[in-house]
């Protein structure tokens, strides 16, 4: 079970899903473009994947020109160098293969590749062995890890999931505080001890507390950053031991959260928890503020896993769970 969560990537197919993952964005909503939600709240990046769609009807037929252009566009929108040098290469590989004739073939086979970039849509891995399923979550301070934990929160108990918050990020009583705040604003139970307790403490006694109070889902929230003489991956692998003993075959999520307006940089730290701790999905935020919603693409293709979902805004409701063909039917819309 170790080896789940340090080293390998998970492979297995959710268990089962949540019911607001299953309310799939893509499908009858497809034929009214206007129900795509990540329509209004990508709008700073359909502007700069408005400049493929412009690159496709620039040139008929395809030219070397098409694939500079679309080059220049896929890095601006932050899709980042390795994911657009190999999405350019496949589309050139299957203009041959193809024997494709005009740039809207060209468009088409680039909405398929960068759709299955994204992978499957997938939604949270609940507990099937255990009456208590527990979602870890991680990311760099300001990443907007609490926000989303309590966006999470305010959806599962609309589902009628009983949730309940572990402040573990013990290193900053500010951080204790804005839980407990949201958890107040979300109607949830918050279970925290004094700044600079143990955060393994916390979670047990918040194993505990989900067990007495018959809670379904345990959202834990973890430090950022740790005074240098901690390591917080030490740290981490010291929470799930903890979960781990109590629940044998938890956590069942360890969501990293991601902000998209820090871009490429954000990815080389992914990575390396990605290798270390083995996530099973990620949160991109901020997607709301950015022009750089392409960094959604270099995510999956680099990590490996599932985008779970994407934060548009401050909001309680500003979580969207991801589905990739709207994600990309919204990018590449010419309306
Ligand atoms: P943490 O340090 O990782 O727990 O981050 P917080 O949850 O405290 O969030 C840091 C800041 O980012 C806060 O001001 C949040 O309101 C903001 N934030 C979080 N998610 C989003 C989002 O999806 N869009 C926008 N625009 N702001 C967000
Ligand atoms: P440590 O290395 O001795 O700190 O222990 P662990 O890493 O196993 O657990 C971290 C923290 O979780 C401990 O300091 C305890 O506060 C709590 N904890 C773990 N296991 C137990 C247990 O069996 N009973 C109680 N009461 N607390 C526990
Ligand atoms: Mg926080």
């Amino acid at each position: 079970m170790l080896n789940r969560f340090f080293g390998q990537k998970p492979q297995e197919e959710p268990k089962s899903e949540s019911i607001v993952t299953q309310e799939r964005v893509g499908g009858d909503s497809m034929s009214d473009p206007n129900s795509n939600p990540f329509k209004s709240s990508l709008s700073r990046t359909r502007k700069l994947f408005g400049r493929i769609s412009e690159s496709f009807v620039k040139q008929t037929p395809i030219t070397d020109d098409l694939w500079d252009d679309l080059e220049e566009a896929l890095l601006s929108a932050d899709v980042g160098p390795g994911t657009s040098t190999w999405l350019i290469e496949r589309l050139r590989q299957r203009v041959v293969e193809e024997q494709m004739r005009n740039t809207s073939q060209v468009q088409d086979a680039m909405r398929e590749e960068l759709t299955k970039l994204l992978g499957k849509s997938s939604g949270l891995r609940f507990a099937t062995k255990s009456p208590l399923t527990v979602i870890l979550v991680i990311g760099v301070n300001g990443s907007g890890k609490t926000t989303s934990i309590a966006k999470m929160a305010y959806r599962l108990s609309r589902e009628n999931h009983r949730v309940i918050l572990a402040a573990a990020d013990t290193f900053r009583a500010a951080a204790i505080d804005q839980l407990k705040v949201w958890g107040e604003r979300v109607g949830v139970p918050v279970i925290s001890q004094n700044p600079g307790s143990d955060p393994g403490s916390v979670v047990y006694d918040a194993i505990q507390a989900a067990s007495t109070r018959g809670s379904d889902v345990l959202i834990v929230d973890t430090a950022g950053r740790l005074h240098t003489k901690y390591n917080l991956m030490e740290e981490l692998k010291k929470i799930n031991k903890v979960i781990q003993k109590l629940l044998p075959d938890g956590p069942h999520e360890l969501l990293m959260v991601i902000d998209a307006t820090t871009g490429q940089n954000a990815l080389l730290q992914a990575r390396k928890f990605a290798e270390d701790i083995g996530l099973t999905g990620v949160i991109i935020t901020k997607l709301d503020s950015t022009a750089k919603g392409g960094f959604a693409f270099a995510v999956a293709d680099d990590l490996g896993v599932p985008i779970k979902f994407i934060g548009t805004g401050e909001k309680v409701e500003n979580l969207t769970p991801f589905d990739p063909q709207s994600f990309v039917a919204a990018l590449l819309a010419q309306d």
